[in-house]
């Protein structure tokens, strides 16, 4: 079943679809899918519900090396790596249609796994991520080496290359998604790779793994190692054979990731990290607009977004309209509720402990002083699932934890201004420059704001708008990677200089 007969189901359809789901839970390795070395499994859980939807191969440092050498003997063997540009990008067009054609296995998979609504995979993380190796296979034979200008008796040529073996360690909050924003590119160039997947979201990987190969992947060169950070993600990190990490998550792992890197072979790290993204809302914005774009910029995918639009600067003159405007239509979307009901908009968070952490800084942020407007709790009914409602506080100021930290559910902070300088000082205050975004009818105020803003996106009267050229990626502590663009291709390849002397 395509993406467009997957939007005509029911919430009775994808319950009993869902009931008849296995998901393949070993690793896969050189090909084939295999246990653990060591036979040891964990449970992956339905945040729903909290029952245990599959054991799934709890891998250690064994498991990797034999996933590293599966990929090395792949690229070594030049069977993907000196691949006709031309084959491979076929063979990642026909990955992208396969991808949009198990819409609906991806889509259980994700739902059951991290709790978000089913109409966010039909209509984002599906077709995303299959045109995310769309696009990265259209890219492939527009990389270009060099000829410099040299001496007649000499010829200077630079070429790019693959790297080897690339490491993608993913988050859990976009499975599928995240998975192919670190693995297309790195596929792309000709590198093999190693996936490990979130130990919170594991399953969609290996069904990614398995329709690489239907799609003409050679074996060994799409790997796939679950478990967890410190036994599975540190061993690849760590690993002597692995030229680069390309990591999406926590910026407290990333700078794990960079010492470890330091540790071993001086692999190259890229990260793309947490976010605390300010939306600047100036008192002339269409604020009708504005209001929509916060509410769904905090409260989409529960918050757990690391571009969130959690810090919300409003221009005094237009704060009290903006917070009675946000207050009433929040309340009519963005309602927690069953992930498999097409309707809905909101689920439950990953896991119960993300449910805690999220809990807990609504706390802090009551202790801090800051006011809550609205929800703040558990919503009634939902309580065996790891539900929070949708929350905000106003009254914020930017010192306060609620403010700084990223919380990563839906909670959003309210944090009046002056003018449009003190709006930018404001939201340059953060150890994150991830995303920010502007809302002004006046050109001169959204340019500077533009100019001025430390993010690696500025969006201007939008938020969250884009497409595959964008380069996504952060300032300052949200890491230094770049993901999705032309570049992410550059940041798998090195270049060789080849010097020719000419008798
Ligand atoms: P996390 O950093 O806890 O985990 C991410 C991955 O790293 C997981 O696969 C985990 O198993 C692995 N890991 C954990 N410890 C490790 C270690 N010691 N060595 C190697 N690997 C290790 O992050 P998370 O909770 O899964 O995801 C949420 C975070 O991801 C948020 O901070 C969010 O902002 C960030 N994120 C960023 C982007 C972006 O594009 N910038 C996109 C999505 C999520």
């Amino acid at each position: 079943m395509d993406l467009e007969q997957a939007k005509k189901l029911g919430k009775k359809d994808w319950h009993k679809l869902a009931s008849k789901i296995k998901p393949e839970t070993r690793n896969f390795i050189d090909g084939k899918f295999v246990p653990a070395k060591k036979s040891r499994t964990f449970e992956s859980i339905n945040p729903v519900n909290g029952e245990v939807i599959a054991e799934v191969a709890r891998s250690d440092a064994s498991d990797v090396d034999a996933a590293v050498k599966s990929g090395r003997k792949a690229f070594k063997s030049g069977v993907w790596s000196r691949m006709a540009p031309r084959d491979r990008m076929d063979v990642l067009y026909r990955f992208a249609n396969l991808i949009r054609e198990h819409a609906v296995d991806f889509a259980l998979l994700d739902v059951l796994n991290m709790g978000k609504p089913v109409s966010d995979m039909l209509n984002s993380d599906v077709p995303g991520s299959a045109l995310t190796f769309q696009f990265m296979a259209e890219c492939i034979d527009k990389i270009f080496g060099q000829v410099t200008a040299t001496a007649a008796s000499e010829f200077h040529y630079i070429v790019r290359e693959p790297l080897g073996v690339v490491g993608c360690i993913v988050p859990w909050n976009y499975p599928l998604m995240m998975a192919s924003w670190k693995i297309a590119p790195a596929l792309a160039t000709g590198n093999s790779v190693v996936l490990k997947p979130a130990e919170q979201s594991p399953l969609s990987a290996n069904l990614m793994a398995k329709l690489f190969m239907e799609a003409g992947g050679p074996a060994g060169v799409l790997n796939v190692v679950h478990g967890f950070g410190e036994e599975t993600g540190k061993p690849l990190a760590l690993h002597l054979d692995v030229d680069k990490i390309a990591f999406t998550g926590s910026t407290e792992i990333g700078k794990l990731l960079m010492i470890y890197a330091g540790q071993s072979n001086m692999k190259r790290v890229t990260t793309e990290c947490g976010g605390k993204t300010p939306q600047i809302i100036m008192g002339d914005a269409n604020l009708d607009s504005a209001v929509n774009y916060a509410i769904a910029g905090i409260f989409g995918n529960q918050g757990e977004v690391c571009n969130a639009g959690s810090r919300l600067l409003v221009e005094k003159k237009v704060h009290d309209e903006f917070l009675d405007l946000f207050t009433k239509r929040a309340k009519t979307v963005f309602q927690p509720g069953d992930p498999f009901d097409p309707s809905t908009q909101m689920g439950p968070l990953v896991t119960k402990g993300q449910q805690k952490r999220v809990l807990d800084y609504i706390n802090i942020g009551k202790k801090e002083g800051a006011k809550l407007c609205f929800g703040g709790g558990v919503p009634k009914g939902l309580e065996k699932g790891a539900y929070v409602q949708p929350t905000l506080f106003a009254g914020v100021k930017n010192d306060m934890r609620i403010a700084q930290e990223e919380i990563f559910g839906p909670v959003a902070a309210v944090l009046p201004f002056k003018n449009i300088e003190e709006a930018v000082e404001i939201a340059n205050d953060s150890l994150y420059g991830l995303a920010a975004s502007v809302w002004s009818k006046n050109i001169d105020t959204a340019h500077k704001a533009a100019r001025d803003l430390q993010a690696g996106v500025v969006w201007v009267n939008c938020f969250d708008h884009g497409d595959m050229t964008m380069q996504w990626g952060g300032y300052k502590q949200s890491g230094q990677g770049r993901d999705k663009c032309f570049e992410s291709m550059l940041l798998h390849t090195q270049t060789k200089s080849v010097w020719i002397h000419l008798e």
